[in-house]
């Protein structure tokens, strides 16, 4: 289990975050890349850097076979997936395991597990955690069956597929009306797009916040939760801006979520990070989902804690001991986390080029986790998430102060960035108040004074009628 090399197989921040981690922690890293990314300052910084493939991702950092040659061409002995890519994919972690080294996460079978979301609402059902009301187990082909089931969940209701990631494969039914077509094209993007025709429904929530749980296990029963994110400022799904604590949420409803997922944690045997994502609406917690991996956003719960999250995960993928307790952990102060993606602010359209300027804010309390560097290139094969913007205050009033004036001194040239959005959202007043739902950023990107002519009421959910 103990290993002195570490495989990087992913890319831009987070490849940057996990070679910081492994250089705290004495270990020597191998960087990988796609010939799109060639040249990038951050592979500098590993001990070794080698090339996997094109530029496309299917070609690179999603091929597997790849990514373990490189393993063995350079002597690694772990590989860390970082987010996104394979991180969560349970037969890469097999694989891993299988070629003799050591996967910087959970087990292929806690992984295969929570990647099906009918089986993780089964498995946290089982130890006690609370879920939103749903059929809870894959829908039938007779229809008759599904409108029974329909019924007893109530309308609205959301069909998701089982294998369903990155905010696609949900629709919204209003009636009844609406079932049998709906049901049958979420049949078929699931089939398709997560090869697995699975779905399932549940209560559609109307106006829930984004909350989740930040868990770590180690293999020697030892599991603290980390405090709580809210995540509710969301674009298609896909979250913006994140926070800890979540603003208004009483603090001992969150400590007894945090000692659940805890419990369900031993109880599955889980290792290392982990998050529970939960609706939270009138003051009712409910489950939708598990991550098995490292958050983008995990760098809010690192502000207030202390901990250094990513060396800590390797650590226990080590099988070190945790090396402290649930009463070790504190929290002071807030953070709040501004992703800066290289997309149009107000429309989300991508936009790739070469930065030609760079000017990152700096002073008490802010810290920039990026990759970019004057000439680095924004490619159209990856994700837009260029860096992240993380500030921490005494209370939240400061941290919303601090943010205001980083995003006034972050500066991009070259491509276009979204700080203009994250201005727009610090400075406005339903934010500062605190507890936007997760419709919050539909609505504030359709009021008049955004002046997007592009606005169109959300279609995120592709909800019917
Ligand atoms: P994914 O794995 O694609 O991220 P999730 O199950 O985590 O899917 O849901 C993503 C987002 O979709 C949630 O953060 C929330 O905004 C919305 N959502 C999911 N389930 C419901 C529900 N039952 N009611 C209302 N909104 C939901």
């Amino acid at each position: 289990m103990t290993f002195g090399t570490v495989l990087i197989a992913n890319r831009g921040e987070v490849a940057l975050r996990i070679i910081r981690a492994c250089r705290r922690l004495n270990l020597k890293t191998v960087a990988v890349y796609a010939e799109a990314d060639r040249g990038m300052a951050y592979l500098d910084l590993a001990d070794t850097a080698v090339c996997i493939g094109p530029g496309p991702a299917r070609q690179s950092y999603l091929d597997s076979g790849a990514l373990l040659l490189a393993a063995r061409a350079t002597g690694a002995q772990a590989i860390h997936p970082g987010y996104g890519f394979l991180s969560e994919n349970a037969d890469f972690a097999q694989a891993v395991a299988d070629a003799g080294l050591t996967f910087i996460g959970p087990s292929p079978a806690c992984i295969r597990m929570m990647g099906d979301k009918i089986r993780a609402k089964q498995a946290m059902r089982a130890h006690g955690v609370p879920c939103v009301p749903g059929s809870d187990m894959a829908l039938p082909e007779d229809m008759a069956a599904c409108h029974e089931l329909g019924l007893i969940v109530g309308y609205p209701l959301i069909i998701k597929a089982a294998g369903g990631g990155g905010g696609r494969g949900m629709r919204v039914v209003r009636s009844h009306t609406q079932l049998a077509d709906l049901l049958s094209a979420t049949r078929e993007e699931a089939r398709a797009a997560f090869n697995n025709p699975d779905v399932y429904m549940e209560r559609f929530l109307e106006h829930p916040r984004h909350i989740e749980i930040q868990v770590l296990c180690d293999a020697h029963g030892q599991a603290v939760w980390l405090g709580e994110r809210d995540c509710s400022v969301q674009r298609r799904h896909q979250k913006l801006v994140e926070e800890a604590p979540a603003p208004g949420v009483p603090r001992a409803a969150i400590r007894q979520l945090g000692e659940l997922c805890v419990r369900a944690c031993l109880g599955m045997d889980y290792r290392g990070l982990g998050t529970f994502e939960f609706l939270y609406e009138d003051g009712t917690f409910a489950f939708i989902e598990m991550n098995t991996r490292m958050q983008v956003e995990h760098p809010v719960t690192e502000a207030i804690t202390g901990r250094d999250l990513i060396a800590d995960q390797i650590r226990v993928a080590r099988g070190e001991p945790l090396g402290y307790t649930q009463a070790d952990v504190a929290f002071s102060g807030h953070a709040i986390e501004c992703r800066i993606n290289a997309e149009q602010p107000f429309t989300g359209q991508p936009s790739p080029g070469t930065v030609s300027a760079l000017h990152v804010p700096g002073g008490p309390g802010i810290r920039f986790d990026s990759h970019l560097t004057r000439g680095a290139r924004v490619s159209s094969f990856y994700d837009s998430l260029t860096g992240k913007l993380i500030v921490t205050g005494r209370d939240r009033a400061q941290a919303l102060d601090r943010m205001a004036a980083a995003l006034a001194e972050l500066r991009v040239d070259g491509v276009m960035v979204n700080t203009a959005l994250h201005r727009r959202i610090v400075a406005d007043e339903a934010f500062r108040a605190g507890g936007v739902s997760i419709h919050y950023l539909d609505s504030l990107l359709c009021e008049p004074a955004t002046a997007d002519p592009a606005c169109e009421p959300s279609t995120a959910l592709q909800e019917a009628g």
